[in-house]
C-alpha cells in the first residue's frame, strides 16, 4: 500500500507546536512579529499574503501589513526595509514576490537583514546552509525535510535525486538532503538521460514546473516521491509535476497535490519567524 504523505496534517501539527511555543514566549515577555510587505495588488499575491496573516493570527505571531501601491519606487521600498531592519520590535521581514517590473528583486531581497530574512533568500543565509552553519532555510525545501522526517522516512544513506536547480527549491533542497546524509544528485533541463538518473532514486524530489511530466517510467519501484509542482489543469483542478495516478501505485510513499508540499511552506515560514527571535538574541 502506498503511503500518501499528508502535508495538511503535518503542517497543522507544526503550527500547533509553534502556537504553544509562542504562548510560552509571550509568558516570558517576548512577542514575535512578522512584517509582510506587498507592492501592488496582484490577486495571487493577495491570497498568499492573506494566508500568511491568517497563519500568524492562529499561532499568535503579531503581523504588520504594509500594502504599498504599484507605483512605489525601489528607493521607497528599500527605505521601508531599512527602517524595519532597525526596529527591535520586528523579528521577520517578508517581501511578497513577484515585485513590479521597475523594482529589482535581488536588490530588495539583499537589503533585508540576514537575521530577519525569514524566507531564507539572502545570500548570507544561502551560504550558511552551504557550509552547514545556522541560518534561515528556504521554506519549501525545509518543509519537505519535515514531511519526510515526520512520515518516518529515513534520508541517511539514501540515493536522493532532485529534479530542478532553482535557488528557492532545487538547490537548497539538495543542500538539505546532503545535511541529512543523503547521497544527492541534482538534475535539470540539460541532464542527458533523466529517466536513467531518476530511476536510481530512493527519494525523488520533483520541482520542474511542468504539469504531470514525471510518469511511472521515471520512478523506481518502492521509491518515495515528493511533488513540489503546482498547476491548474484544463478542468481548473490543481495538479503537480508528477503524474500522480500512474506514479502512486509504484511508490512506497508520495505527496498529493494539493495537500502535500504546499501547506508546508507557510508552516516553515512561521517556524522561521519563531526561530528569528533566538537568532537575533545571539
Ligand atoms: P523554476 O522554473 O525556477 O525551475 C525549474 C527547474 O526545472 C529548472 O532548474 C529547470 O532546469 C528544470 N527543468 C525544466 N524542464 C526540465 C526538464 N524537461 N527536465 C529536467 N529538468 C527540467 O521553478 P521552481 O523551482 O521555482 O518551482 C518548480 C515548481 O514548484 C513549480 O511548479 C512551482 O510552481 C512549484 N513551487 C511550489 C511551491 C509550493 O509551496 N508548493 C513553492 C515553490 C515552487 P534549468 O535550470 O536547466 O532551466
Amino acid at each position: 500500500m502506498t503511503q500518501i504523505i499528508d502535508g495538511k496534517a503535518i503542517s497543522a501539527q507544526i503550527k500547533d507546536e509553534l502556537k504553544e511555543k509562542v504562548a510560552q514566549m509571550k509568558e516570558q515577555g517576548t512577542e514575535v512579529t512578522l512584517a509582510v510587505i506587498q507592492v501592488g495588488a496582484d490577486p495571487a499575491s493577495s491570497v498568499y499574503v492573506r494566508n500568511k496573516k491568517n497563519a500568524c493570527a492562529y499561532i499568535g505571531i503579531r503581523s504588520l501589513a504594509y500594502e504599498l501601491p504599484e507605483e512605489t519606487t525601489e528607493k521607497e521600498l528599500l527605505a521601508l526595509i531599512e527602517e524595519l531592519n532597525g526596529r527591535k520590535d520586528v523579528n521577520g521581514i517578508l517581501v511578497q514576490l513577484p515585485l513590479p517590473k521597475h523594482i529589482e528583486e535581488e536588490k530588495v531581497l539583499n537589503t533585508i537583514h540576514p537575521s530577519k530574512d525569514v524566507d531564507g533568500f539572502h545570500p548570507q543565509n544561502v551560504g550558511a546552509l552551504c557550509i552547514g552553519k545556522p541560518g534561515f532555510v528556504s521554506c519549501t525545501p525545509a518543509g519537505i525535510i519535515q514531511l519526510l522526517k515526520r512520515s518516518g522516512i529515513e534520508i541517511a544513506g539514501k540515493e536522493c535525486v532532485v529534479i530542478g536547480r532553482s535557488n528557492i527549491v532545487g538547490k537548497p533542497m539538495a543542500l538539505l538532503l546532503i545535511r541529512e546524509n543523503g547521497t544527492v544528485t541534482v538534475t535539470h533541463s540539460r541532464t542527458k538521460d533523466l529517466k536513467e538518473v531518476t530511476g536510481r532514486a530512493d527519494i525523488l524530489v520533483v520541482a520542474i514546473g511542468k504539469p504531470k511530466m514525471i510518469t511511472a517510467d521515471y520512478v523506481k519501484e518502492g521509491a518515495v516521491v515528493i511533488d513540489v509542482g503546482i498547476h491548474r489543469n484544463e478542468e481548473n483542478k490543481l495538479c503537480g509535476d508528477v503524474d500522480h495516478e500512474s506514479v502512486a501505485p509504484k511508490c512506497s510513499a508520495i505527496t498529493p497535490v494539493p495537500g502535500g508540499v504546499g501547506p508546508m511552506t507557510i508552516a516553515m515560514l512561521m517556524n522561521n519567524c519563531v526561530e528569528s527571535v533566538a537568532l537575533q538574541q545571539n
